[in-house]
């Protein structure tokens, strides 16, 4: 059969997720919709050509997990990801964006480890996957390896965002990518506020970073020089 001339673009930067793992995304509990989810796959299958290990703060369940996964283990790099797992602020009981399924009963509070662990498991990606269980800034302070991938999509206060980027950007290589989720330029569109724009603002103001793509609130950077962040 013949295929449509332009059906696969040479700018592309490699083949989508295949039907398993599109399924395994669509399926799992979270936040990211499934257009911004093929732009961070895409982002994530190109920072897998640097050879280093691709970073997400902000696991929850899963669900963009698995396209750092599959990205991942396509380019033969460890994904990981960074979460205490007891929900951001919006997730807790009587909040817009709280899911009863996640709270442990026995200890009363969120717990979106377990959850996590089975969508991995299902998903067959969990090989390629390190979860780093605790306070993004806490890591952070521990971290010295460079990173191809920084994907930022954890609390949304700007004292969060703010000690995300300041903790994990400066370990984005140079050619690298950093991703930042939910970033809204108009102060009403979105209840969980505006802390990540600015935060994506900063980025552009430091010039170390310059714009690849805007997809829904998904924003991609890349690195483009060892200077402070
Ligand atoms: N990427 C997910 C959504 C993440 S929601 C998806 O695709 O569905 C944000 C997550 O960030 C929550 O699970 C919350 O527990 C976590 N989080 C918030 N602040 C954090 C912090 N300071 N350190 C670690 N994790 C944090
Ligand atoms: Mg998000």
């Amino acid at each position: 059969m013949a295929e449509a001339p332009d059906s696969h673009p040479t700018d592309a930067p490699g083949p989508g997720p295949g039907p398993e793992v599109l399924d395994a995304f669509a399926s799992a509990k979270g936040f990211m919709p499934v257009d911004e989810g093929l732009a961070l796959h895409a982002a994530a299958t190109e920072a897998g050509l640097l050879g280093l290990p691709l970073l997400e703060i902000g696991t929850y369940c899963g669900r963009s997990t698995i396209l750092l996964a599959d990205a991942a283990r396509r380019a033969g790099v460890t994904a990981l990801t960074v979460d205490h797992h007891r929900g951001s602020e919006e997730q807790q009981p009587g909040w817009e964006y709280h899911d009863p399924g996640t709270v442990d009963a026995e200890v009363g509070l969120m717990d979106t480890l377990p959850t996590f662990r089975r969508t991995l498991h299902r998903a067959g990606l969990e090989d390629h996957v390190v979860a780093l269980v605790g306070r993004s800034p806490r890591i952070a302070a521990l971290w010295g390896t460079p990173l191809g991938m920084v994907f930022v999509d954890g609390g949304h206060t700007d004292e969060h965002a703010t000690a995300d980027y300041e903790g994990w950007a400066p370990h984005v290589a140079v050619g690298g990518l950093l991703a930042i989720h939910d970033v809204f330029p108009e102060p009403a569109d979105e209840f969980t506020g505006q802390a990540p724009y600015r935060v994506h603002r900063r980025a552009v103001a430091s010039g170390a970073f310059s714009e690849v793509s805007a997809t829904g609130s998904l924003r991609v950077l890349r690195r483009t020089g060892p200077g402070p962040v």
